[in-house]
């Protein structure tokens, strides 16, 4: 465990008190039998607040947005998304592994594109030679470029364009509360024309783990079968949905604290000259590079050793993520500390 100031992701969020507290008195049963009571409760909690018919409690977010792929497409059908979408860059090779999937990556400046990006891959001519066009994933917030949240309009294009030519659209909203709290725009309308959305649990939430995928209930029996094919079926699971209850209850509206921390932070460390900043923060991401590119690795390995830690997420590009465990006066020291780290 890193034990300083730790903005590689808001992956490494502990569980607060009151979260362990739920955790502790959380009512379960076994849920691979549809017995577990909280699991059910946040299922239904969840399927309310993105205004699906239904939810589906899992392992992880990437198992969700992997049972979505394989629940829309067959072997050799061809899903579009971003170039950098975490559906491509971090899931293994998932979508070809387990849905036979042929990538159609689009290239963006920060992870969002529009109808016509959409429908200048899905023109291919219909017949036996050509893989059908099926899918569009949505990130929101994007990840990898940039956590931006969607403008809803762009969003809208690719909704109507996906419509037009009968694609089915999945919404991996990991960070989708990011987004709900950024934009002030409401999860349900977000994520009212898709098929299916992923939601983590386990980022800027703040769950030890978890992730929800909300979807029509026609497609409840066919996601739980697949849930149990890739062993994300589970026992007295409660344990974990008890934190996702009060994640939900608890842990949206504060988000806004850590957007506020990352512009800060932007703030303080665009007064640094070897830093250079990538584009104000959107919501509790921050990308950067420092100005001579020679000094990389050094800047990485005294960071860690000065105690504060951020990703390095390519050559000579930083992310910082803020979560809930970091405070305004953690910027402030963060900011001491990469100035030293920078010698
Ligand atoms: C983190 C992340 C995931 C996967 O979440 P896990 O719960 O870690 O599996 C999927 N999509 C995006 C955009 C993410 O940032």
């Amino acid at each position: 465990m890193f034990h300083g100031i730790d903005l590689y992701s808001d992956v490494v969020t502990q569980p607060t008190p009151g979260m362990r507290k739920a955790i502790a008195e959380a009512e379960v049963g076994d849920e691979q039998r549809g017995e577990d009571p909280t699991t059910a409760r946040l299922e239904s909690m969840a399927a309310a607040v993105l205004g699906k018919e239904a939810a589906t409690f899992l392992p992880s977010a990437t198992m969700a947005n992997e049972i979505a792929l394989r629940l829309h497409i067959e072997p050799g059908d061809v899903i579009i998304a971003a170039a950098n979408a975490h559906i491509f860059f971090a899931e293994t090779g998932g979508p070809a592994v387990h849905a036979g999937a042929l990538a159609r990556p689009i290239e963006t400046n920060d992870g969002t594109f529009t109808g016509q990006d959409v429908e200048r891959r899905c023109t291919w001519p219909v017949g036996p030679h050509f893989p059908r066009t099926r899918l569009v994933s949505v990130e929101n917030t994007t990840n990898m470029d940039g956590g931006i949240p969607w403008d809803m309009n762009r969003l809208a294009d690719v909704v109507s364009v996906a419509k037009r030519n009968n694609l089915k659209l999945h919404l991996d909203g990991s960070r989708l509360m990011n987004a709900v709290v950024a934009s002030g725009v409401s999860a349900d309308a977000i994520a009212r024309s898709f098929d299916t959305v992923t939601l983590c649990l386990s980022k800027g939430l703040g769950c030890p783990m978890g992730a929800l995928l909300a979807h029509a209930v026609c497609d409840t029996d066919r996601i739980r079968r697949l849930k149990q094919l890739m062993g994300g079926a589970l026992r007295q699971s409660g344990m974990v949905a008890a934190a996702g209850i009060y994640a939900l209850t608890h842990h949206i509206d504060r988000l806004a604290d850590d957007h506020s921390n990352a512009r800060y932070l932007a703030e303080l460390l665009s007064d640094i000259s070897d830093i250079v900043l990538e584009k104000p923060p959107a919501t509790n991401m921050l990308f950067f590079r420092l100005r001579d590119p020679q000094k990389e690795k050094t800047f990485a390995e005294r960071c860690l050793s000065n105690g504060i830690r951020f990703c390095l997420v390519g050559t000579n590009r930083f992310r910082a993520v803020t979560h809930l465990n970091i405070t305004r006066a953690d910027i402030e020291r963060a900011v001491v500390l990469v100035r030293k780290s920078l010698g």
